[in-house]
């Protein structure tokens, strides 16, 4: 039995006249056409729109590893956002993606992405917290809602850091034991109060550099001002020749414990030590 003639190219199907590399273009041009209506109906099959999900996105695994336990709202809330920029989600908690209607086309694709972000807040919360917003379900109410709750907390830890910074000196502490003490608060301090990173190329015009390096000469002076007495001669000489730029800088972690530090067994050992422990202050 002869094919069908109606599915030989000749009888029709499509243009005769136009060969196959015409017909290719053809098909690309309409695949294109059709791929740019389809990302304006969906911008879900967007890969750079907000309501872009991966396949692989999972909103039950943690997208960072900050608790929130109400007393660290601005370490939390910073690493939050950086996850959440990361996945082009900030746009459902900063206010500027709203809940539409749901009449809205766009409605599903929104309340599905919300799902993501909210399960994602929650799963970063201590269970205290988590109980106290079970009943928020919008991305930017429930961001809202943590940040008139928590924010607050922030400052009263802030004040909380620095008398203990003013009432820390070294005392019957080890050196090493002090330094780490200091670090800590330190540490937490420039949590909450950051200082952003200078976008200066060259030479720094800003002024975030010299804040910078305000900031760590302080901390250098505040070190060596409660060191204890035995050290007085290292400190003076360090508070008044200042740190040497590369002394020490590639001896790592180790060489510190290495050498300990027990005051009046080696003033030379000892003298390296608080320059060892200054520099790395100064970074
Ligand atoms: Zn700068």
């Amino acid at each position: 039995m002869d094919a069908n003639p109606n599915l030989s190219p000749e009888s029709g199907g499509f243009n005769p006249t136009m060969d196959m590399r015409q017909f290719t273009a053809f098909f690309n041009q309409v695949a294109q056409i059709q791929g740019h209506i389809n990302k304006q109906l969906n911008p879900s099959q967007d890969p750079a729109s907000p309501y872009f999900i991966l396949p692989s996105e999972n909103s039950g695994i943690p997208i960072t590893n900050v608790t929130l336990n109400g007393a660290n709202y601005g370490a939390w809330s910073r690493a939050m956002e950086r996850a959440l920029k990361s996945k082009n989600k900030i746009k459902f908690i900063d206010g500027s993606i709203k809940k539409p209607e749901s009449t809205n086309s766009i409605f599903e694709t929104w309340e599905r992405c919300n799902t993501y972000v909210v399960a994602w807040i929650n799963l970063s919360l201590s269970p205290d917290i988590s109980q106290n917003v079970l009943w928020t379900n919008i991305a930017y109410k429930l961001w809202n809602d943590l940040n008139h709750r928590y924010y607050q907390g922030d400052r009263f830890r802030v004040a909380k850091l620095y008398e203990e910074l003013y009432a820390l000196k070294q005392g019957d502490f080890t050196v090493t034991a002090y330094f780490a003490k200091l670090k800590t608060i330190w540490e937490e301090l420039d949590n909450f109060r950051p200082i952003s990173m200078c976008a200066c190329e060259m030479k720094c015009d800003c002024g975030l550099g010299i804040i910078r390096m305000q900031r760590k000469e302080d901390r250098v002076t505040k070190f060596l001002r409660r060191l204890g007495e035995q050290y007085s001669n290292v400190k003076s000489q360090i508070m008044l020749e200042g740190l040497p730029s590369d002394f020490f800088k590639a001896e790592g972690e180790e060489e510190v414990e290495e050498v300990g530090l027990k005051p009046g067994e080696d003033k030379e050992a000892e003298a390296s030590c608080i320059v060892l422990f200054a520099t790395k202050l100064d970074t």
